[in-house]
């Protein structure tokens, strides 16, 4: 027999996290950090000890942190087995891995001084950067399309899920009392219309299909008109005086804009001279796009390099990549005429706060979401209107002019969702995760009324027989 237990990511987009069970192996599916709503910290602490120690490999889609990011705490708490992912992923991982042990080493220096001060009992780190260590030496590259046999039998291949670097739908044969049960998760697919990456491969076979829905119930607008209102936004800001904030998620996203910003520059439509790249993740997770290139979608590649004559140098002239806390903090006595990329992508964390405390409440100024906003988080709020937000202490008001640019997405919209499904011969049953519960239910009832499939939304911790 073979089960499943489903043990995150339902009726949200972080935490994801499924446990696949056989009479031989227990394999762990994803093992996502909980992101944005207050009790992501207490979620991420939770103990995996029992977990760890009874796993025999792990398997991951991708390498953004809601997929990948409790791994080393996974291992601090005794895993040592595989994790198995594409070469891609792996790379990915130690650049997001490493940035989210920093950035919490900071932030528990931060707590831990008040704590102090107040006698309060200080707190440890969810995992540091020897944990990341660790787990990268347990990562083993399986390349897309290459069949690996794993713990009890399971047979693993990777396939192109088209929505970052490295990212996979995962693809599983699991022997069950004597017959095999086909599994396949469609970890994010993504956005065919989206640049730089493949467009998601399209298994053909499965029993059941764990699919993600975190726009089950809507389409993104059609690509070339969320470049040209981007532009749009671009010439405004000009005319304006102000600066344009993008909050940049690092991987995938950061590069996707620079591709359209080189591209608009190439066409003379980029009138602000100066991009800053003030991410240090972005800048790196920029310099690995760029070394893998060859994975990545040669058409588009072709393009952006027919336009700058073959020089890359000559891709986005303006772009300043600000690896330092000093080249960042100079951005601050520019106010205007400058388009400025920093992290996080939801606007809980990183340097883009800096940049919203010094421009959020100038009216000329732009800020231009080009991501997922999950409930909770500061770019959630800003999208939603709030008229004043708190940033590094201080109440700002929110005078900006606030753009949302769904059509950049990473993710598959509805419509490619259900295309997707509907690419399947063996009319298998449908599992949704990893969507808001509007989300999910939508897409649910997409699949039953147009496809006719069975499409069920699975609470955490059910478990379910293949
Ligand atoms: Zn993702």
């Amino acid at each position: 027999m073979a089960k499943l237990t489903f043990q995150g990511a339902t009726g949200e987009v972080t935490g994801s996290r499924y446990l696949l069970e056989t009479d031989d192996a227990r394999i762990l599916l994803e093992c996502g950090m909980y992101q944005g709503n207050s009790d992501a910290d207490e979620a991420n602490r939770a103990p995996l000890a029992e977990l760890a120690e009874s796993l025999d490999a792990v398997v991951l889609s991708h390498g953004h942190l809601d997929h990948s990011g409790l791994l080393p705490k996974l291992v601090r708490d005794g895993y040592r087995g595989p994790i198995y992912c594409t070469p891609g992923t792996e790379e990915l991982l130690e650049i997001m891995l490493e940035d989210a042990a920093f950035v919490m080493s900071k932030d528990i220096e931060w707590e831990n001084k008040w704590r102090r001060r107040a006698d309060k009992p200080l707190l440890e780190p969810v995992y540091d950067i020897d944990d990341v260590a660790t787990t990268l030496g347990l990562c083993e590259a399986v390349p897309y399309g290459q069949a690996r046999k794993i713990a009890g039998g399971i047979g693993l291949t990777f396939r192109d899920a088209g929505h970052i670097l490295g990212s996979a739908i995962v693809d599983l044969i699991v022997p069950a009392g004597g017959r095999d049960r086909h599994l396949v998760f469609s970890g994010d697919l993504g956005n065919a219309d989206a640049v730089l990456m493949h467009e998601p491969a399209r298994p053909e076979h499965a029993d059941h299909v764990l699919l993600e829905s975190t726009y089950g119930d809507r389409d993104h607008r059609p690509m070339e008109e969320t470049v040209e209102e981007f532009a749009q936004v671009l010439a405004e800001a000009d005319k304006s005086g102000g600066n344009v904030l993008i909050p940049a998620f690092a991987v995938g996203r950061t590069q996707e804009v620079l591709y359209h910003l080189s591209m608009l520059h190439h066409a003379g439509r980029l009138p602000q001279q100066k991009v800053f790249l003030d991410s240090p993740m972005a800048i790196k997770v920029t310099e690995l796009y760029a070394r893998l290139r060859r994975t990545l979608d040669p058409e588009d590649m072709d393009r952006l390099h027919q336009a700058a004559n073959g020089d890359p140098a000559a891709y986005l002239p303006g772009l300043q990549v600000c690896r330092t806390v000093e080249e960042s903090m100079a951005i601050n006595r520019i106010t205007g005429g400058a388009i400025i990329i920093a992290g996080s992508g939801m606007c809980n964390g990183g340097r883009i706060r800096h940049h919203m405390k010094y421009n959020l409440w100038r009216r000329e100024a732009h800020l231009v979401i080009v991501g997922f906003q999950a409930a909770g988080t500061l770019g959630r709020r800003l999208v939603d209107g709030a008229e004043k937000v708190k940033l590094l202490g201080d109440e700002v008001a929110v005078n900006a002019k606030i753009h949302t640019l769904g059509g950049f997405s990473a993710h598959a919209g509805r419509s490619q969702l259900l295309d997707w499904a509907r690419g399947f011969q063996d009319q298998p049953v449908f599992h949704l995760v990893h969507g808001e519960p509007e989300a999910r239910e939508a897409l649910a009832a997409g699949l039953r009324d147009e496809l006719g499939a069975e499409a069920r939304v699975p609470a955490f911790g059910e478990t379910i027989t293949l």
